[in-house]
């Protein structure tokens, strides 16, 4: 190990000044993983495969040389080496959606979902996004994952649509998706080939790393546009959105955040910024969704702002949609009755 971590350090090394480019310092880095025979692993492939893990661990930690170190458990700082499956999980099958109803608080009728991706990785179990997504996002494996979030989600949309269930679809598109020129082809495939009316699609954009300058991303948003797909801004009022992307993203739909939805009928200044988002998305002509909702008092509050959608575990969890589908499409919920303090319909998986 030590004699492999020093000829690391060594080629490491040689990166450490700026190549000049015309001119111009350009720096680049150099990030070693090391993994030996026998200690780190019995046959060649396991070998390489460790390597690489440590190596993405060095990348993410900013490690420089990293040594492979059997304790670190894929959901430690081993899930970098999640990265590596995921072109197996994209073959066998092992990502699976879940839906959560989207309710419409005038009628109580479900009129959407929105579809969430899960992992069934077959050593760590079952993975939610915020396990996966944020590392995926950090490499190309992202418009895989979202092209076979997208496509599934469709599927599933236009199956319900057969059967006479007339649903929104939402799906949750990463801001590098917005940086691939070739995503809205993507977009416009998916849409053909499942034949879902693109208005019934609902793109669900979590606004943070939009990069508003960037000429790739207009490009993007003029051609998704020209598919028919709705946009929608996702978490407003978190992370670094701005008014600016309100006006220059032309969105059908933003989702006002749970963490000023869930208690809001406690927490007075919670109320008043969600009021305020609803009143901005009317003046603006944009509809908006208010996410986390967890009672009955709340679902009457937003009502009361003039909230027209809503969505939270007082309709109902992310389910698979064999447990969606028996409920008759029915929440529980009614705008006008009391409080029914929970949902008809309950997912495999209670998840704060
Ligand atoms: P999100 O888009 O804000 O999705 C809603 C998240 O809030 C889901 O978590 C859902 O389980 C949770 N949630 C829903 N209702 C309630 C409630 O009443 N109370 C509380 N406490 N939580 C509630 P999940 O499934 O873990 O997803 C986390 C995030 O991961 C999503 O946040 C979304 O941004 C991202 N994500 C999910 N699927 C995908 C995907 O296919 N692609 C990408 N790029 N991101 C995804
Ligand atoms: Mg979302």
């Amino acid at each position: 190990v030590a004699a492999a971590a020093s000829v690391a350090e060594r080629a490491r090394a040689t990166f450490s000044e700026a190549y000049m480019i015309e001119g111009c310092p350009v720096p680049v880095t150099a990030s070693f993983g090391v993994a030996v025979l026998p200690d780190h692993a019995g046959d060649a492939e396991t070998l390489l495969r460790r390597a690489d893990e440590t190596m993405y661990a060095a990348k993410y930690g900013q490690l420089g040389v990293n040594v492979y170190e059997p304790e670190s458990s894929c959901r430690g700082i081993g899930r970098i080496g999640l990265l590596a499956d995921v072109a197996e999980a994209l073959q066998a099958d092992q990502f699976f959606l879940e839906y959560q109803p989207q309710v419409s608080l005038p009628t109580g009728r479900i009129i959407g979902v929105e579809a969430l991706v899960r992992w069934r990785h077959p050593v760590a179990g079952v993975l939610y996004p915020t396990e996966f997504i944020g590392l995926a996002e950090q490499t190309e494996f992202i418009g895989a994952i979202t092209e076979w979030v997208l496509r599934h989600a469709l599927a599933q949309c236009e199956s319900w649509r057969r059967e006479g269930q007339h649903l929104r679809v939402a799906v949750n598109i990463s801001a590098s998706n917005m940086h691939d020129a070739r995503f809205p082809e993507m977009v416009a495939r998916a849409v053909h080939d499942t034949g879902v009316n693109p208005a019934d699609i609902d793109l669900e954009i979590t606004q943070s790393a939009v990069d508003l300058d960037h000429a790739t991303v207009h490009s993007v948003l003029r051609k998704l546009r020209a598919t028919g797909v709705s946009l929608t801004i996702d978490d407003f009022g978190t992370g670094f959105s701005s008014m600016a992307q309100l006006r220059e993203l032309a969105v059908d739909r933003l989702t006002i955040d749970r963490s000023f939805v869930t208690g809001m009928t406690r927490e007075g200044r919670d109320a008043l910024i969600v009021g305020a988002i609803v009143q901005l998305g009317r003046a603006l002509g944009i509809e908006t969704i208010a996410k986390g909702v967890e009672d009955a008092a709340v679902a009457a509050t937003l009502f009361e702002l003039g909230c027209t959608i809503a969505q939270g575990f007082l309709f109902g969890k992310p389910m698979p949609p064999e447990v969606f589908e028996p409920h008759g499409w029915a929440t529980g919920y009614s705008p006008s009755g009391p409080a029914t303090g929970g949902s008809q319909l309950e997912g495999q998986k209670v998840r704060s």
